[in-house]
C-alpha cells in the first residue's frame, strides 16, 4: 500500500501536469463511466492529498475522491501515451499529459458535505497540516494501544504506512510496544517532526531512504545503495546498523513490524 509521501507526490505531479486546464475524462473500463462523463470538459482547479486520499476539485463544483488502496496505481505520460487498458478506471488528459488510474479502492464523485465527513475521520497529515502536532498528541493520549499500532491508524495520524512506522520508531528510539498514551510530550514532538521530515524527503525523492549517510558509510544520501536505505524494516535476524544487536520482528495491527531492542529499549533510559 502506498504511504503518504507517494500520494502527495501524485498530487504534486498531477497538479503540474493537468491543473488549470480543461480535461478530457473517460472510463475505459466503464466502471466510472457516469462520473467521468460528469467531469469531462471541466477545468481541474486543484489536486489535494490528505493522508492516503486524493481530492480533485473541478470548476464545475464537482469533487473527485480517489483512494488507491492496496492495488491502485497511477500512470502519468507526458509524451506518447500508450492506449489505456480495460483495467483503466479513469483516464484524464489535456493537450500535454494523460493520467491513467487503475485498480483503486475508491474512485467516486462526492459532495462537499461528504468530503467534510470524510475529513473528520482522517487524522492530521504531517505534509498537509504542519501544525497538526497537537492533534496528534491528543489522539495518542486517548489510546492505550501500542505506539506501533497507533501509527498505522489513519484516524490518529494520516499517511504513515508499514515502512515509515518501523523506521520512525527506530529513529526516535521508541519501543513499538510502548502504549500510545504513555509516550511523553518530548517523544510525541520528536515523532511528529521525524515523521514530517521523513515524509517530506520521501515525497521529494519518490522513494523511502531513512538511513543517514554516515550510518551507511557513505557521504551523501544519493550514494546509499538500495539495500542499505532502511534501518530495521524487513531486517529481522540481521545485526542493527547502529549497535549490532539482532533486529526483532513481531506482528502488530496485522502487519509485521521490526525493531532493535537496544536502540529502542522497552523503558526509556532515565
Ligand atoms: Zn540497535
Amino acid at each position: 500500500m502506498p504511504e503518504g509521501h507517494t500520494i502527495h507526490r501524485h498530487a504534486r505531479l498531477q497538479r503540474a501536469a493537468l491543473a488549470g486546464e480543461r480535461i478530457r475524462a473517460w472510463s475505459p473500463q466503464g466502471r466510472f463511466e457516469a462520473g467521468a462523463a460528469k467531469i469531462n470538459g471541466s477545468v481541474l482547479d486543484e489536486v489535494e492529498a490528505l493522508g492516503k486520499h486524493l481530492f480533485y476539485r473541478w470548476d464545475s463544483g464537482d469533487i473527485l475522491h480517489v483512494h488507491l488502496g492496496l492495488f491502485g496505481k497511477f500512470k502519468t505520460f507526458e509524451t506518447d501515451p500508450p492506449p489505456p487498458t480495460d483495467m483503466t478506471r479513469l483516464a484524464m488528459a489535456n493537450g500535454r499529459a494523460v493520467v491513467y488510474l487503475a485498480g483503486p479502492t475508491t474512485c467516486e464523485l462526492i459532495t462537499p458535505e461528504e468530503e467534510e465527513e470524510l475529513r473528520a475521520r482522517i487524522g492530521p497529515d504531517p505534509l498537509a497540516d504542519p501544525r497538526g502536532g497537537r492533534r496528534f498528541a491528543g489522539n495518542l493520549s486517548q489510546r492505550r494501544i501500542p505506539i506501533g499500532a497507533a501509527l498505522l491508524d489513519q484516524q490518529i495520524i494520516a499517511g504513515v504506512g508499514n515502512v515509515y512506522r518501523a523506521e520512525v520508531l527506530f529513529k526516535c528510539g521508541i519501543d513499538p510496544h510502548r502504549p500510545a498514551d504513555q509516550i511523553d510530550g518530548d517523544d510525541t514532538a520528536k515523532l511528529w517532526s521525524t515523521i514530517r521530515s521523513e515524509l517530506r524527503r520521501g515525497e521529494a525523492a519518490g522513494r523511502i531512504v531513512t538511513v543517514a549517510p554516515h550510518d551507511a558509510g557513505v557521504r551523501t544520501r544519493a550514494d546509499i545503495p538500495r539495500e542499505e536505505r532502511l534501518y530495521v524494516y524487513k531486517r529481522g535476524g540481521i545485526p542493527c546498523r547502529r549497535c549490532g544487536e539482532t533486529v526483532l520482528s513481531t506482528e502488530m495491527a496485522n502487519r509485521l513490524i521490526w525493531w532493535c531492542p537496544t536502540c529502542q529499549p522497552a523503558r526509556p533510559p532515565t
